[in-house]
């Protein structure tokens, strides 16, 4: 029996119609559609099936680190030992051990309540197109969208954004300032806020690749768990705080940001992205077992 075979779609990925930053970066889906047409004229149903090609994702560009990423993350980090160094200098001439120390504790507890927020409106509000944090937003919604690929960017690619912030916020103030207890405090809520997107990455880790200190400082509460951050990439899409997550059950009980949402829209309109559809921008897509080895 002769058989003609066509393919109803020009082979090529689908993720060609999304932007470059929210697209796995090195998985390749071909939508392929094959009917298979008899000689007679009795059409067949045409069936489709999703095709994943092996990926090399540890050699996709978008997650390796460039120099650029490495320069700002060596700035943040020198920027936050010279906080650290005032303020343990400061307190030997001042006698003052305590006071540095609790602002320092101050410091961590209050980066995870800072990541929450500013998680929550890069999440929710803005776009590709918003001012100095545009391409931040742009990272989050992809995070939404391919979770897993966090584990695969490198560090400096991960965390140069925030380091560059760092830098130019703490800066001015590591050269202003003496003030051991001010140093004490944002040494250590600088620290937390600069790694939180590596913690956040260890947080989606599974814990047999993890080194043992962060899986212990993980169970201790003291890092982001992954039991804890899952929770995030379900609905109703809460716990947006990725240092400790210490603040997660206090906000997602009172519902705060549920409330900060109705109150905005209510005042200017604007509508979160967590109302909207899941599956068109929250859905977690799953590794497939090519990208799991
Ligand atoms: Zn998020
Ligand atoms: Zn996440």
């Amino acid at each position: 029996m002769a058989v003609t075979l066509q393919t109803k779609y020009p082979i090529s990925p689908i993720t060609n119609s999304i932007p470059r930053t929210h697209r796995p970066p090195s998985l390749l889906r071909l939508r392929v559609s094959c009917s298979v047409t008899p000689a007679t004229t009795k059409t067949q149903p045409n069936r489709e099936k999703l095709v994943a090609v092996n990926p090399h994702l540890t050699n996709d560009p978008t997650l390796q680190s460039t120099w650029t990423h490495r320069l700002w993350v060596s700035a943040g980090c020198t920027t936050v030992f010279a906080s650290f160094a005032k303020s343990i200098i400061g307190g030997f001439h001042s006698h003052l051990w305590l006071e540095p120390a609790l602002a320092g504790f101050a410091g961590y507890v209050l980066a995870d309540l800072g990541s929450g927020v500013y998680h929550w409106g890069i999440d929710n509000y803005g776009d590709e197109s918003t001012p100095l944090i545009g391409t931040q937003i742009e990272a989050a919604q992809g995070h939404h969208k391919w979770p897993w690929t966090i584990t695969r960017r490198q560090f400096a690619n991960n965390s140069h954004a925030l380091a560059r912030g760092i830098t130019i916020a703490v800066l001015p103030l590591v050269l202003a300032s003496k003030d051991p207890l001010v140093h004490g405090f944002v040494s250590t809520f600088a620290f937390c806020v600069l790694f939180c997107q590596q913690f956040h990455a260890w947080a989606h880790g599974s814990k047999s690749k993890l080194p043992p200190l962060v899986v212990a400082l993980q169970d201790m509460g003291l890092l982001l768990s992954r039991t804890q951050h899952v929770n995030h990439h379900r609905p109703p899409y809460n716990s947006y705080c990725i240092v400790s997550g210490a603040w997660n059950k206090v906000l997602d009980e009172s519902r705060f940001f549920e409330s900060l949402e109705k109150l905005l829209y209510f005042k200017i309109g604007v509508r979160p992205r967590s109302w909207s559809d899941p599956n068109s921008q929250w859905t977690e897509e799953t590794e497939t077992s090519n990208n799991l080895a």
